[in-house]
């Protein structure tokens, strides 16, 4: 090795290649992060077209918009193929796009004009794509690459991804699996030894869960199940067959769209199916923020266009016996690793399906717990990707030789308590977050106190900053705005709160304040946190259940206006007098007693819950034409 060679740590980049959807990204500075292309996406649709004449390939979004007119010169999906044969389930696969054919050897490939074309060559399309992007981005060239695969691949899928990689002209230092991507993403390679977490991940076409056990800082993959026909894009397909049915008449379509017959999704032309699998893709996405949408295609027939409002209620009914799809494939990777839910330390949850509100909550229930959501589901495979590939490089070798938080950093939250976001001796760099809704219908926003400091009451740490966000009018509870800490490697502390459902962003940089806090102020704080223990512990429990207390008797009394009618007269009277014992408690200002009313008004309501639950079923079920 020379001397120059040795002080420049060569690039790795890392590539998250999604069957739908692809990602590339590096460390930098210390930190990893994503690159976008020209257009500022940092997403690429690993779709492929190959124009007349030997034109070279086109990748991405251009491709993507192509397939519907000129669908047999688009590859989409190449990645159900890669490194399988004649004879696999995959020949079965085929979902429109370039005709699946199988090779002289017995691979399976897709013909276009004529030509074999082998998924290590499409597949090297898309890496070189990703390459490129990464080469503008970062003004280098880029020779070397992590490339992520699900867990489920087999040696000869796991080979054929590399070769692509180096048909892309990349040397593929790693291949990873994507799960144990998620998991570095997410930081749980901070976890103790021994660790187990699942990875639950639902992406555009394909559904995987993974059970890891992280071993002398390594993950191991204990159990894996999927499903590769199981994914947001039959989401997609449901629900355009759905509108395809509203617009044959069937279905009441309201306000100004026209009643149009004869339509049906049998009947509809492949460019007519684009049109509306495309509206029905928009619409889902807005329904994992939005309780409903409009659906507008343009000029359907003639001038006319076709316009109908979907409830989400609408398409959680569509889609949930694909999503309950998940569940027993959960249940069987379990079992497989010998562990009940309890014993996970950790579930996170990946894939831009997880966005969707109902797949969220069919994955809490299956685990038994609250899913961790702080990451971006469809960023996290890349980032570890990029992660590992730090790692390799060298450039994310310093971390360990960096500063840590000197004391927590966290915001205030309801009932003026401390929510720590960054621990105190966290190793920075160092990036964390939460999510938060507007506890009351149409809150018009949040104050945002950055603190810092180890009290359990805001007010007794020092506030950094303060500022607000805005919510967009709505239900109790519709609101979600991650805020997310970011302190970089020079101690610079960048606050980012986003409204995922507006996609507005709010930066805030907090200079230095993060790390420079002199030894003697940060005893100070620790000493005054341990004297003081007993009474903040205390404040805390008592604002905690207070608030819990007002959530209770708030949802009592709506249930109660919705569905009192049909309990019985014991079961109404205890839950009013438990109601009434919440509030005698809290007026006392007893924490005991307040925290054994608590519980028992929840347990006096757990009849009523059940019946709201069921009718709102049987609801769902009706419009369904079940009933
Ligand atoms: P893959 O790894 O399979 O390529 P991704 O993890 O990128 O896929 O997920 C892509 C899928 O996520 C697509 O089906 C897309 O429609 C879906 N998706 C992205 N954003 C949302 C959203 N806001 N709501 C629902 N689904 C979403
Ligand atoms: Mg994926």
């Amino acid at each position: 090795m020379t001397w120059e060679g040795m002080n420049e740590a060569e690039v790795i980049i890392g590539i998250d290649l999604g069957t739908t959807q692809s990602l590339v990204g590096v460390v930098d500075a210390g930190f990893p992060i994503l690159l976008a292309d020209g257009q500022g996406s940092r997403m690429t649709r690993s779709v492929v077209y190959y124009g007349r004449d030997g034109a070279a390939a086109v990748v991405g979004g251009e491709a993507w918009r192509r397939r519907v007119t000129e669908g047999e010169r688009t590859v989409a999906s190449v990645k159900r193929l890669i490194g399988r044969r004649a004879g696999d389930a995959a020949m079965a696969e085929g979902k429109g796009g370039a005709r699946v054919a199988v090779g002289s050897d017995g691979s399976l490939g897709v013909v276009v004009d004529g030509v074999w074309r082998s998924p290590v060559e499409v597949s090297g399309e898309i890496l070189r794509h990703m390459k490129e992007i990464a080469e503008a981005a970062l003004e280098v060239p880029v020779r070397r690459a992590v490339i992520t695969v699900p867990a489920y691949f087999n040696d000869a899928q796991r080979q054929a991804t590399k070769e692509a990689g180096q048909w892309a002209g990349l040397q593929v230092e790693r291949i990873l699996n994507e799960p144990t991507a998620a998991a570095l993403a997410f930081g749980l390679d901070k976890l103790g030894e021994r660790s187990r977490v699942a990875v639950y991940d639902l992406g555009g076409g394909t559904f995987d869960v993974s059970i890891l056990e992280l071993n002398e800082g390594i993950f191991q993959v204990l159990a894996t199940h999927g499903d590769t026909q199981l994914g947001g894009d039959d989401a997609d397909l449901l629900l355009a067959e759905w509108l395809a049915g509203q617009m044959d008449g069937t279905g009441h379509s309201a306000g100004e769209s026209p009643l149009l017959t004869g339509a049906g999704w049998e009947a509809m032309s492949p460019q007519e199916r684009g049109r509306v699998l495309e509206a029905a893709g928009e619409a889902k996405h807005g329904l994992s923020f939005s309780h409903e949408v409009e659906v507008r295609i343009p000029f359907w027939r003639g001038n006319l266009s076709f316009v109908r409002m979907v409830q989400r209620s609408e398409f959680e009914a569509l889609i949930l016996p694909l999503v309950e799809r998940t569940r027993g494939l959960c249940r069987k990777a379990l079992v497989d690793a010998g562990l009940k839910p309890e014993d996970l330390k950790s579930v996170v949850l990946v894939g831009g399906s997880t966005r969707i509100p109902l797949v969220r909550q069919v994955a809490g229930g299956i685990f038994g717990r609250e899913p961790d959501t702080s990451q971006h589901p469809d960023e996290t495979v890349a980032l570890g990707a990029v992660i590992q590939a730090g790692m390799l490089s060298g450039a994310l070798r310093q971390m360990v030789l960096l500063d840590v938080t000197p004391l927590s950093l966290g915001i205030e939250t309801f009932g003026g308590l401390m929510n720590v976001i960054l621990p105190r001796n966290t190793i920075i760099p160092a990036r964390a977050g939460e999510m938060f809704t507007n506890a009351v219908t149409d809150q018009p926003g949040m104050r945002i106190r950055v603190l810092q400091g180890e009290r359990e009451m805001a007010r007794d740490n020092w506030t950094l900053g303060v500022f607000d966000v805005d919510f967009e009018k709505g239900p109790k509870g519709s609101a979600r705005v991650g805020v997310q800490f970011e302190i970089d490697a020079d101690g610079i502390l960048t606050i980012l709160a986003r409204d995922t459902k507006t996609g507005q962003d709010k930066v805030v940089e907090i200079r230095h304040a993060a790390v420079d806090v002199t030894e003697a102020k940060v005893e100070e704080m620790i000493s005054q946190s341990v004297e003081h223990a007993f009474d903040d512990m205390t404040e805390r429990q008592w604002a905690e259940a207070s608030t819990k207390s007002r959530e209770l008797l708030d949802a009592v009394s709506g249930a109660l206006r919705q569905a009192g009618d049909i309990l019985d007269d014991t079961e109404r009277h205890r839950i009013t007098s438990g109601a009434a014992e919440v509030e005698l408690a809290l007026e006392a200002g007893d924490l005991r007693r307040l925290k054994a009313a608590n519980t028992t008004l929840d347990a006096a309501t757990e009849t009523l819950a059940a019946v709201l639950v069921e009718r709102a079923m049987e609801e769902a079920m009706a419009r369904r034409g079940l009933v």
